[in-house]
């Protein structure tokens, strides 16, 4: 097992009194390492891969409140919609679409957030400006997401500066589009980079759980 507790600690420390919300990506983690990460109050866990979520999802505290954060094909939405808190990588409006369409036969709202690309690597998802424009002016029609606020993913660089300038772009994004509540930018490398440009919500996995084998 292998949850740094001395790690987790001080990060929620941090982030508490910056009002950030830590979202514990927990991708390729035991049951058990996710659970002694539970049993020290964390409620909020990311995946990125449906399958993985669903068993996991089955066998786990049923008040946590589970993040899909991986690329999401339209053929397994409606296997995690009956139970997820929040979608961070709706990168099409076809994608929402189907969201929307798989949470009306449920009766339910799903609560998601537009993955924009700001990465310089072309292999990152989302959208570009003109795109999320597109699918926030379309989408306030639907009447089964609620489209919370953005994602973003940094391009994978020691340089600083450029890090920076990603998040501060998205950042210009999320004010200029409110009312939104998320801004969902930040991992274990960038999160304090992240903050500075204003996410209010980080996702760390390597740095509570150890690096993935
Ligand atoms: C894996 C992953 C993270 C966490 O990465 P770490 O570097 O381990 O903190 C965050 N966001 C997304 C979208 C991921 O796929």
């Amino acid at each position: 097992m292998s949850v740094h507790e001395p790690a987790y600690l001080n990060i929620v420390k941090e982030l508490n009194s910056k009002k950030v919300t830590l979202v514990a990506v927990s991708k390729k983690k035991s049951e058990e390492e996710i659970r002694a990460l539970y049993e020290l109050g964390q409620k909020h866990f990311g995946e990125n891969y449906v399958q993985e979520l669903l068993t996991k999802h089955a066998r786990l505290p049923q008040d946590i409140h589970w993040h899909f954060i991986g690329h999401l094909q339209s053929n397994k939405v409606k296997y995690i919609v009956p139970f997820i808190h929040l979608i961070h990588s709706v990168d099409s409006f076809k994608l929402l679409q189907e969201i929307n369409k798989q949470s009306e036969k449920l009766q339910k709202t799903t609560q998601v957030l537009l993955q924009v690309h700001i990465a310089t690597e072309e292999t990152k998802f989302g959208m570009d400006e003109r795109e999320l424009e597109q699918a926030l002016a379309d989408g306030a029609s639907l009447r089964y997401v609620k489209i919370m606020g953005l994602m973003g993913m940094a391009s994978f660089t020691n340089d600083q500066e450029q890090v920076r300038k990603e998040f501060e772009y998205l950042s210009r994004l999320y004010q200029k589009h409110q009312p939104l509540d998320i801004l969902s930018m930040g991992m274990s490398g960038d999160y304090r980079l992240a903050i500075e440009a204003g996410s209010n919500m980080v996702r760390i996995g390597s740095l509570i759980f150890g690096e993935r084998s």
